[in-house]
């Protein structure tokens, strides 16, 4: 899709490409939260919790371009193309991206667009779903005993011009953190065994992470798909592969049903906060 800019005129807006984090609102930097209460156009994925977009100051425009595996709410040239407009158009243009926007999240592609376009941008890291999944669900990513290193992939598998690793992934002294990996849970287990890792190597599958309705399916490699397929499982979640999860019960400190009260008063505090600005 060819993007439609103005030629020889410089936009007066600028795009700050946001990472909201992956779902509870106080993981969102402060940095971000400034940017946001500025904002004068939002373009927001499915990702980005409601509790996120209620900062957004009711005057902005708020657009939703967010795709879901398979559901396309918008094309990515329609997002860059939108971006580039409104860059013509409003002062304080936001992307908020779920997570960390240079992570899995077509960051990069955006910003190149933009380049292209003249348009000038910055870029405000978020926290990862690994690492806010890692976090509350008490699986260390790395641990001295356990794994001496960590791997993000994605798990859509989808390239044949860049087949998975698996030889590579199956390393028993690494976490792999699997990102959109759910619907290929067989083939992700298939992989990595056929491969040489354990079948009894420890997983985690973790459901919206950091909220209020976080749910952890634990259980062993070779059980991957059955542990996916659980009717209780909800999107987006994360897997965890790795000696690492044996960490999971004992670590375990987040509860997210008596959180549930907390996360509403965190939100009225915010928005205090957000008037007295
Ligand atoms: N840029 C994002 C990732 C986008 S890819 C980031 O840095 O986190 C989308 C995938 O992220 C989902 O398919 C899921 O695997 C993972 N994900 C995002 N938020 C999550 C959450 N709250 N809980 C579990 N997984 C999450």
């Amino acid at each position: 899709m060819e993007l439609v800019s103005m030629p020889g005129q410089k936009a007066k807006g600028k795009v700050w490409l946001v990472g909201a984090g992956p779902g509870d609102v106080e993981l969102l930097t402060l940095k971000a939260y400034r940017i946001l209460k500025n904002a004068d156009a939002v373009l927001y994925d499915a990702l980005v919790s409601q509790d996120i977009l209620d900062l957004i100051p009711s005057q902005a425009e708020k657009i939703a371009v967010g795709k879901r595996a398979g559901k396309h709410s918008a094309a990515q040239g329609e997002i860059n193309q939108l971006l580039v407009t409104k860059a013509f158009t409003r002062k304080n243009v936001v992307r908020l991206k779920g997570g960390d926007p240079f992570i899995f999240g077509r960051g990069g592609e955006e910003l190149q667009t933009l380049v292209a376009a003249g348009i000038a941008f910055e870029v405000v890291p978020g926290i990862t779903a690994a690492s806010g999944t890692s976090a509350y669900a008490g699986i260390p990513l790395t641990h001295r005993d356990y794994a001496q290193g960590v791997t993000f992939i994605t798990g859509h598998c989808q390239l044949a011009s860049r087949p998975m690793d698996w030889q590579g992934y199956a390393n028993s002294n690494n976490t792999l953190v699997v990102y959109m990996g759910i619907l290929n849970a067989n083939i992700i287990s298939d992989g990595l065994i056929g491969a040489g890792r354990s079948a009894d190597t420890p997983v985690a599958i973790v459901s919206n992470a950091t909220t209020s309705s976080q749910q952890r399916f634990i259980g062993k490699l070779g059980e991957l798909a059955q542990l996916a397929a659980d009717p209780a499982l909800q999107m987006p979640a994360l897997m965890i592969i790795g000696e690492v999860v044996e960490l999971a019960d004992s670590l375990n400190w987040f509860d997210p049903v008596t959180t549930q009260q907390k996360m509403a008063q965190q939100k009225t505090d915010l928005d205090t906060a957000a008037k007295a600005l």
